[in-house]
């Protein structure tokens, strides 16, 4: 027996309910019966065509693996495998193009609600000419439009329904390591699928190794700058807390805000509530009740310091902050999260390099192996 929706077989997960067979791996997205049908939306679309709007032209690498993108993805699974900060949504644009100019059916989905509803509105403005649609939680009135923009939760509504399904960051949480959600990702798309990530992770490089998957791969940001590295202080907790605030002091003398990463929301909490005496900061985790608003305030500059936890880890650029991670060393946080919280620093045109520090007790394998790759992407031709 197989699930039709997140294709698990493991018999354990099959009970027999009163219509039938169904699949307990999934039913938290609604009861769903071997025996049934899905259905395909199969509406009718017509060829879309209008002038994208970018305000900036793409780089030639970017426009390469952009026109090779759009060429293969009738054939094949594709990977971009590109350093963070590289622009990895400029790169599928000739994707999208193309999709809409052949009456394909494109969906970009991403495990995090917060990316969903950003990469929503920039598509909106560089695609002025369709509709896009955001489903995510609190979105899920309208589940039309010419484009999807999902959380991966939300592709389980979807069966053989996309030509493309571009799957931005499959190495996040909760998406990574999620049998359930691999499995509905796979039943929504009847075509192709183009994985983005700046930390692919084992289980896409098998893909990649193993099956009809290629790689491009982008190591160098647009602006053409290196990607900042960062200084690791080694210390005792305390020594680590006094080096902390001296380098915050010297950040706001220079006028840079900083992201300052902590592990857990209660340690989120004892951190303000000891900042929050010298700098003008605010705090920002899951449970945070107007996180819109406080991450509004401090990309307008009104606090200097935020203290996160790994919320803001991905997806997300402010310009030219500078980045500390406290217990760098903390298990919480793997190689991928560490890279992609340093990646938050440099991204823009106007503020390329900047700063990066992790604090930590002992330096942990995951800190070592971060350093490593970036220090490698730096030196790659
Ligand atoms: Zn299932």
């Amino acid at each position: 027996m197989k699930c039709p929706r997140c294709l698990n077989e493991d018999p354990r997960f099959f009970y027999y309910g009163s219509k039938g067979w169904y699949c307990r791996k999934c039913v938290q997205f609604k009861r769903i019966c071997v025996e049934d049908e899905r259905n395909q939306m199969n509406d009718v679309r017509f060829p879309i065509e209008g002038q994208i709007q970018l305000k900036y032209p793409l780089t030639k690498a970017q426009k390469e693996i952009a026109e090779k993108c759009a060429e293969y993805i009738d054939h094949t699974n594709i990977l971009i495998n590109a350093v963070t900060g590289a622009g990895k949504t400029e790169m599928v644009l000739n994707v999208i193009e193309k999709c809409l100019k052949e009456r394909k059916r494109c969906c970009f989905a991403i495990a995090r609600r917060q990316v969903v509803l950003q990469i929503r509105e920039r598509l909106a403005l560089i695609f002025p000419f369709i509709k896009v649609t955001a489903i995510c939680e609190g979105y899920t009135q309208d589940l039309v439009g010419d484009i999807l923009v999902v959380t991966t939760h939300q592709l389980y509504r979807f069966y053989k329904e996309f030509d493309v399904l571009i799957l931005d960051e499959p190495d996040a949480f909760p998406f990574k390591g999620n049998e359930t959600l691999h499995g509905i990702a796979k039943t929504a798309c009847k075509g192709h699928i183009l994985y983005l990530t700046a930390t692919p992770d084992r289980e896409i490089i098998k893909e990649v190794s193993l099956s009809n998957c290629i790689e491009f791969k982008l190591l160098k940001r647009p602006h053409g700058y290196p990607l900042p590295i960062p200084t690791v202080i080694v210390a005792p907790k305390f020594i680590c807390w006094i080096y902390l605030i001296c380098w915050l002091l010297k950040k706001r003398k220079e006028k840079t805000q900083v992201i300052l990463f902590v592990p857990t929301i209660k340690k989120m909490k004892i951190a303000y509530k000891m900042m929050n005496k010298i700098f003008k900061c605010c705090a920002l985790c899951s449970k945070t009740e107007n996180k819109e608003e406080v991450l509004n305030q401090f990309i307008q500059k009104k606090t200097n310091l935020c203290i996160a936890t790994t919320i803001l880890e991905r997806g997300i650029t402010i310009e030219g902050v500078d980045v500390a991670i406290m217990d760098a060393d903390d298990p919480i946080y793997d190689e991928a999260a560490l890279i992609q919280m340093i990646g938050r620093v440099g991204r823009s045109i106007h503020h390329p390099s900047g700063e990066g520090l992790f604090l930590c007790k002992r330096t942990s394998r995951n800190v070592k192996a971060c350093v490593t790759r970036l220090k490698e992407a730096n030196d790659a031709p």
